[in-house]
């Protein structure tokens, strides 16, 4: 099994930075990286040739920390995202049709809708989703899963009144005469999706659930993606990974972040560590504190936004060490979720107790911190000198970028600070926290180097980064951030072959037009997983 792929721009992202034009993989593997006279002669005589016209090759994209369960569970919903539903009357034509192949017992799920990309220009009411879904509970998630809309029934099963007042940490949308008009925001948003998910999962047949895999795995494969930590691997996720899996259907290389409250459960099943070529669960997953566009994410002082308030710290400083103590002896790499600068500094303080004395070589099971949006100058030095792991996700900029602005009006140019973390020798992965956002790469590395909000404006011009720096979070970083720095993340003879094509080259041209960049083919072992059209033979 040869393959020599001449006529392309090869972004190797390999020590030397070089780019070569042609690439031979043999049995899943990089063979070798050159000139295409080079690569000929190193070939077999059997060797099947794929010729690019000029398409770049970059390394396959790791998403090195989305959750993708959820992102199967919502493609499996109803599609309410605009441009393809371009108004409520579209939106209550998609619930309709979602109607009938919804289980009993599950509710009526819709995803991906922002109000003002609507016609109408507003959030969808309950009045609206009642006449699509009058009998049962329906569910209208917002693209930013930060607010939902639902209709009467649900309304009554989740027990939310009109009376009622609004929750902390979240909010209710009303009319004008103080009724719920069916819009949830944030902290009770979160609960309900949280126990749809797990409710509908749990409920599910194993061949359903390695389809729900499946197309979340086909989704990301569009997009580039040979390789993702899923951020939120519970009993039921796992047992849906292991079934894909099985059945040779995981699009990706899947790192698991077990859910720390699950690690007994795997540790008595003993399924710790690698399962396969593309399954491993080797981390284990900790939220330290709340969510920055929730205004939840644990900060010194307050916030000038509703619901006020510092956030809210989950564990101790002597609770999280204790974890971080337990698992790191358990022979797990640590991901702990750390948004504010009270939390990321908790957690630091834990990583420090557990690390012990400083040098190089200091932090070996590469212990992460996942966000870290408000991790100002004295805690990135302090991480630099831990030799924390830092996943973060640019691609919250043009998305969320607004939001954080009017949530932290005096360090708005000091969150997200790719410049500074790179400039202080932090390794730090680039994801997309996706169903949260897109998960399109191609977006996080746009907006690594542009910082540009909805709005517009540059959030911290000192903190872009070059578009090599940027595809790196995305490939060498990313692979470092799972431990696998010498299998993916760069083309290099030795190296497992999973690339992307692209039909344009990121790092040439104007970086606000990166989005714009077409996928052509995803490879993973060698074989697409993806092919926009056919540019390499099928495997
Ligand atoms: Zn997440």
């Amino acid at each position: 099994m040869e393959l020599v792929i001449e006529d392309a721009v090869v972004v190797t992202m390999g020590p030397g930075g070089g780019t070569a034009r042609a690439m031979l993989v043999r049995d899943g593997r990089i063979a070798a990286v050159g000139d295409p006279g080079e690569i000929r002669a190193a070939a077999g005589p059997g060797a099947q040739v794929a010729r690019l016209d000029g398409a770049t090759i970059v390394p396959g994209l790791i998403d090195a920390h989305c959750h993708v369960a959820d992102i199967g569970y919502l493609a499996a919903g109803a599609d309410c995202s605009q441009p393809s539903a371009p108004d409520i009357p579209a939106i209550q034509a998609r619930l309709r049709e979602a109607v009938a192949r919804t289980p009993a017992g599950s509710w009526v799920t819709g995803s991906g809708y922002v109000e003002y990309r609507l016609r109408e220009g507003r959030h969808p009411t309950r009045d609206d989703l009642d006449q699509a879904v009058p009998d049962r509970p329906a569910v209208l998630y917002h693209t930013s899963l930060h607010a939902c809309v639902l209709n009467s029934a649900a309304l009554r099963t989740a027990g939310f009144e009109d009376r009622q007042p609004d929750p902390p940490g979240g909010a209710f949308g009303r009319d004008g005469e103080g009724r719920l008009n069916g819009v949830v925001f944030e902290g009770p948003m979160f609960a309900l999706f949280e126990q749809n998910v797990r409710d509908d999962v749990t409920r599910m047949g194993g061949a359903e659930r390695a389809r729900l895999m499946q197309r979340a795995g086909q989704g990301l494969a569009a997009l580039g993606v040979t390789a993702a930590c899923d951020a939120d691997v519970r009993r039921d996720t796992f047992a849906a990974f292991a079934e894909a899996d099985q059945a040779g259907a995981l699009h990706q290389r899947v790192y698991g972040l077990v859910v720390h409250d699950h690690v007994d459960w795997l540790l008595a099943n003993g399924l710790q560590g690698r399962h396969s070529g593309r399954l491993a669960t080797e981390a284990v997953k900790i939220w330290a504190d709340g969510g920055m566009s929730s205004r939840t994410a644990a900060i010194h002082g307050s916030y000038p936004v509703p619901p006020h308030g510092s956030g809210i710290l989950f564990f101790s400083r002597d609770e999280l060490t204790a974890m971080v103590r337990e698992f790191d002896a358990r022979g797990f790499q640590v991901a702990v979720h750390a948004q504010g600068d009270r939390a990321i500094e908790t957690v630091l303080d834990a990583y420090a107790a557990v690390l012990g004395a400083s040098g190089p070589g200091r932090n070996p099971r590469r212990h992460r911190i996942e966000h870290a949006g408000a991790m100002y100058p004295p805690l990135t030095a302090r991480a630099a000198e831990l030799g924390i792991v830092i996943v973060s996700q640019p691609g919250f900029l043009s998305t969320l970028g607004d939001g954080f602005a009017a949530a932290f009006p005096a360090q708005a140019d000091q969150l997200y600070a790719f410049g500074s973390w790179q400039r202080a020798g932090l390794t730090v992965a680039g994801s997309s926290d996706a169903p949260v956002i897109s998960a399109a790469p191609l977006l996080g590395i746009r907006d690594a180097v542009t910082r540009r909000t909805g709005s517009g404006r540059v959030l911290g011009p000192g903190e872009q980064l070059t578009a090599r720096e940027a595809l790196a979070l995305y490939t060498t970083q990313a692979a470092t951030a799972m431990h696998r720095e010498n299998e993916i993340g760069s083309l290099q003879p030795g190296q497992l072959a999973d690339f992307a094509v692209l039909d344009a080259n990121p790092l040439a041209g104007d970086p606000a037009q990166i989005t714009g960049i077409r996928v052509l083919a995803t490879v993973v072992d060698g074989i697409p997983t993806f092919q926009a059209e056919g540019v390499l033979p099928a495997g």
